[in-house]
């Protein structure tokens, strides 16, 4: 029985954890499934698992897990991902891709949805396994804690990471598989192979890692860090898979920074809709093409691997030192 202002047992989030993690952690300490603790306390009427409740999360949810447990108001929305507003993003929306947030597809039920990845040292650290905010960061493809790889499904069935249909069909689960497991197979993901991050350019991959570092630390403490930085580096992964815009860009980056090509979905897609591997590959070779700023990419434009004109496409709200380099290869013709 649930009773009182706090609920029986009521633990706080963890550093950096996502709602949907801290809510199952919630009714899994109060003994109950997650369905069940959420019909009980929230009413039939709120189906949540519906929907991204870590990117859709309603207030009322907000709120009762606030007052319920006794975590500050603010502390509790940050375990949404609309903490990354004016900084991943420029503005939230409830539709839509948000700049490198990944989504979680859950409305496309045939296809398997990759949008929470994980990093198995991460996972199988502290009293309890719990989901990173961070873990749903496109560009946040390895950690920069263990420097591995993370994972964006299950190394054993394929499946993606979807904590709370663990319990789905499994009646009297209480003292269950915990969250580590795989929803659908079973395995441990603490036990997925930890690949150590291939490090090629060392300057760039300290650059990748810092800002990783920032925004594992829910990118709240980040005076001086220059975020639009980060949105030129989306255009540049959009640009290198784009076979339309600049097909011939990424094989010039590939053979300048001595990179293998690996296998592209050819399709054209959101870069937050790729998989890890895909991502992680592109990342790399657009940070690459970023740094020194802005010669390498005066380099690329004059190997004729990228038109000033592609470089503004479906770029909103770019940042002017960009746009004053545009400026100059398009003078410099
Ligand atoms: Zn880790
Ligand atoms: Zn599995």
């Amino acid at each position: 029985m649930l009773s009182g202002e706090l609920w029986s047992a009521h633990p706080h989030p963890y550093r950096d954890e996502l709602l949907s993690s801290w809510l199952v952690r919630v009714a899994h300490a109060n003994g109950l499934k997650v369905q069940t603790f959420c019909a009980q306390e929230f009413g039939n009427d709120h189906e949540l698992w519906n929907r991204d409740i870590d990117r859709l999360a309603p207030a009322w949810l907000i709120e009762s897990m606030s007052a319920k447990t006794g975590t500050p108001l603010k502390r509790a929305w940050e375990t949404t991902l609309l903490g990354y507003e004016g900084k991943l993003y420029d503005k939230y929306h409830p539709a839509g891709q948000l700049r490198w947030v990944l989504p979680l597809q859950i409305y496309h039920r045939k296809r398997r949805g990759y949008g929470l990845q994980f990093c198995p040292k991460c996972l199988a650290e502290g009293f309890e396994p719990y989901y990173r905010r961070s873990w749903r960061v496109a560009l946040y493809t390895f950690c920069s804690k263990h420097d591995v790889m993370l994972w964006d499904r299950c190394p054993s069935c394929g499946n993606g990471v979807v904590f709370h249909r663990l319990e789905l069909g499994k009646p009297d689960l209480i003292d269950g598989p915990s969250l580590q497991c795989c929803w659908f197979c079973g395995f441990d993901l603490c036990n997925a192979p930890a690949v150590p991050v291939n490090k090629w350019n060392e300057r760039m991959f300290l650059s990748w890692s810092r800002t990783l570092r920032l925004i594992d630390r829910g990118a709240v403490d980040s005076a001086g860090f220059d975020y639009s930085k980060l949105a030129v580096l989306h255009q540049f992964c959009a640009l290198m898979v784009s076979t339309r815009c600049a097909p011939k860009l990424m094989a010039y980056v590939q053979e300048r920074t001595n990179q293998s090509p690996i296998p592209l979905v050819k399709r054209r897609m959101a870069f937050e809709l790729r998989s890890l591997a895909e991502r992680h590959h592109v990342l790399g070779l657009s940070w690459w093409l970023i740094s020194r700023w802005p010669s390498r990419l005066r380099a690329a434009w004059k190997h004729k691997v990228v038109r000033y004109n592609v470089l503004g496409k479906d770029f909103d709200a770019a940042p002017e030192w960009y746009l004053a380099v545009v400026e100059q290869l398009i003078h410099r013709k």
